[in-house]
């Protein structure tokens, strides 16, 4: 073992929250070390947003061609050719790495290749190398969690999907959460038959309940099969691909089984608990509002903490705990009125309360919920339907939250979430004048808001 070099910070691992985190504390003049054992870049990069969204645009092809006839075009002989897909996919995460790995270089920050383990509260150890630390930053993200059903081992997980050597023609795709209805899409839109089968009542647990029955139309529309009440207990494989035993005992065949139900956070055997440092059950990092765990001088970004699984979360929270511990300043993130989407086909955004939680904390609210063809849609007469809702609290006329399931909605919603971070009131909305024709101007003229008897939007 070689001796300790010193450090005043080092970083486990490289994905958005740690590179952020990094680099800022370097740019403060900190000598920052940074340590990772696959490819710098992490989850998002990597593994998850990116990638995901190239597959996504490809996805999208499909139905734009179909709907293109509407508009004059004929489009002949098109066909997928899902290799050259990953290649492009590949050379651009190629690029992106190339990025990331010159930032670190540039700001001076050491990076150390392998999986670094901490030896006690202020060394990590990397193969060969000590090296010490006055802080540590935990960011080593998460890794996808599959039960362990007998024969689980035969399904793939998002990171596999991402770089399959060919595309499944039949995909099962088990869970109903963010990963499930984004990979259900994907290959639904590549040409493959996709059943999602989901084990709760309906997906997206957690969403407002009008974002989460207009979704489920809108895939069943798109000709993905979804299945609720239905989980997995066995796959094996069959004479033409692999049978999966359904908890009701039935039986499926596909090609591939995709397994989307949740990520755990990467922190077995690291050394943290020996360390000192308080975990969760699910095995995140405890912190306190300044990111810092049980050992105060240990730190934890991004998905690793469990608090909020986005990327520009943990890049905020790298670069306000960089800030804070190596700037001079005290910097924390709100994480209020954090807007999020689901890039399923078609996309969910969301920000602030969903119906149900602005309901139950005890306030009276209005509703505002509109469901239409989208402008595109009135040529081809495609059986597709935007949705689009505010949730308002009737007191003050404050914007509680904003939901919408449609074309661009992610892209749309980034902006409503700056009205509904400023506070902006529903009378607020309703003296902006709409661009026309959009679907966004929409949530600029919702008048009436729905009756309290009426229930969930059923299309
Ligand atoms: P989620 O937690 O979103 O969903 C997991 C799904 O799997 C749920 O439907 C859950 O059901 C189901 N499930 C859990 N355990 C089992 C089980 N034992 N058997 C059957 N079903 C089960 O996880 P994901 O993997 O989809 O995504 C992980 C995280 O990654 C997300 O929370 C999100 O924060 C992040 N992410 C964000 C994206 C984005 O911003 N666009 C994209 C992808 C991921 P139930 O609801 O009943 O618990």
């Amino acid at each position: 073992m070689r001796a300790p070099e010193p450090y005043d910070l080092v970083v486990l691992g490289a994905g958005s929250g740690g590179v952020r985190a990094a680099r800022i504390a370097a740019g403060h003049g900190a000598k920052v070390a940074i340590c990772e054992s696959d490819r710098v870049g992490g989850t998002c990069v990597l593994r998850g947003c990116i990638p995901k969204k190239f597959l996504v645009y490809a996805a999208h092809y499909r139905e734009s061609f179909a709907d293109s006839a509407a508009y004059g075009w004929t489009v002949d002989g098109a066909r997928h050719d899902w290799n050259a897909l990953i290649r492009a996919k590949d050379a651009e995460l190629d690029r992106l790495h190339g990025i990331y790995c010159r930032l670190l270089d540039e700001a001076g920050v050491a990076t150390v290749m392998g999986r670094a383990v901490l030896r006690d509260a202020h060394t990590v150890q990397v193969g060969e190398r000590l090296l010490r630390a006055d802080r540590i930053i935990v960011a080593v993200g998460g890794w996808p969690r599959v039960p362990p059903f007998p024969g689980h081992d035969l399904a793939i997980t998002s990171n596999e999907a991402l770089s399959l050597p060919e595309r499944p023609q039949r995909v099962l795709v088990i869970g109903g959460g963010y990963i499930a209805v984004e990979f259900a899409g994907i290959f639904n839109g590549l040409g493959s038959e996709v059943v999602l089968a989901y084990r709760g009542e309906q997906i997206l647990r957690g969403f407002d309940h009008d974002v989460r029955s207009a979704l489920a139309q809108e895939l069943r529309a798109h000709g993905v099969d979804v299945w609720v009440g239905l989980s997995p207990i066995a796959i094996r494989r069959a004479d033409q691909g692999l049978e999966t035993t359904m908890g009701d005992g039935s039986t499926f065949e596909s090609d591939q089984v995709l397994v989307a139900t949740g990520r755990a956070p990467n922190t077995a055997d690291l050394g943290l608990a020996e360390a000192g440092v308080d975990l969760a059950e699910d095995g995140s990092v405890v912190v306190n509002d300044q990111l810092a765990s049980s050992v105060p001088h240990i730190h934890a970004v991004g998905d690793v903490t469990n608090l909020m699984n986005l990327t520009p979360v943990a890049t905020a929270q790298g670069h306000a705990l960089a800030d804070t511990l190596f700037g001079g300043s005290n910097r924390t993130v709100d994480l209020h009125a954090v807007p999020s989407a689901v890039f399923s086909q078609p996309p969910i955004a969301t920000v602030g309360a969903t119906e149900e939680q602005a309901r139950a904390s005890g306030r009276p609210v209005n509703i505002y919920r509109t469901s239409f063809r989208a402008l595109l849609h009135t040529l081809t007469g495609r059986d597709s339907k935007v949705m689009m809702k505010l949730v308002v609290d009737r007191g003050n006329g404050r914007i509680l939250g904003a939901h919408m399931v449609g074309d661009d909605a992610p892209e749309i919603m980034q902006m409503v979430a700056v009205a509904i971070r400023a506070g902006a009131t529903k009378a607020d909305f309703d003296a902006t004048i709409g661009i026309h024709p959009t679907t966004a101007e929409e949530f600029v003229t919702l008048r009436t808001p729905v009756a309290e008897k009426e229930g969930a939007f059923a299309g």
